[in-house]
């Protein structure tokens, strides 16, 4: 009998040991409870933001604000993936980045990249020049967001916006992240 219930202890153990890793879209920002959850659960989701995005970006932005926060508090990480995801870790995960691990520094390098910017939602700064491909000419924006996004080549800061002509999305790389 003691063996048995040694045995379902175990297992219960091994369960809770597991980490997963969870790609999970988010669609509502009701949904964020669930995420919270699964990070404090130990487990790192993989967070697709574009079908929020798509209904609000004000959203998106609230919800990656909330999340850096959550994070903060817990211990976790945070860091964008690309344009379309981010992951988020519990407090037993870092995220590898760059200027932990930079094996020859380069010029560029020795500047500090900024964690900072890794997840940024906005930066209103004023006067980013963009040029739109649409338009075929260079357009000044007001308010743009900083991303990282990952290349082969590394991580690159990237100024994203949209035309105030046509409403085409600009991009522009503005160095390593
Ligand atoms: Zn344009």
């Amino acid at each position: 009998m003691s063996e048995r219930s040694a045995e379902s202890m175990e297992k219960s153990e091994i369960i809770q040991r597991c980490i997963y890793v969870k790609a999970l879209p988010l669609r509502e920002l009701t949904e964020l409870a669930l995420i919270k959850d699964e990070v404090k659960s130990g487990n790192i989701v993989i967070l697709r933001i574009t079908p929020l995005a798509e209904k609000s970006v004000e959203d998106v932005k609230n919800a990656i604000n909330e999340l850096c926060t959550y994070v903060a508090v817990v211990g976790g990480d945070i860091a964008r993936l690309g344009e379309e995801r981010i992951v988020i870790t519990p407090s037993s995960v870092k995220i590898w980045r760059r200027e932990e691990n930079a094996v020859k520094p380069s010029v560029e390098d020795t500047v500090k990249p900024s964690i900072e910017n890794v997840v940024k939602p906005s930066i209103p700064v004023s006067g980013m020049e963009f040029y739109c491909v649409k338009c075929r000419g260079k357009v000044n924006v007001d308010k743009y967001d900083i991303v990282v996004y990952e290349t082969k080549h590394g991580a690159r800061n990237m100024a994203q916006a949209k035309c105030p002509k046509c409403g085409t999305k600009l991009n522009r790389v503005i160095g390593k992240a």
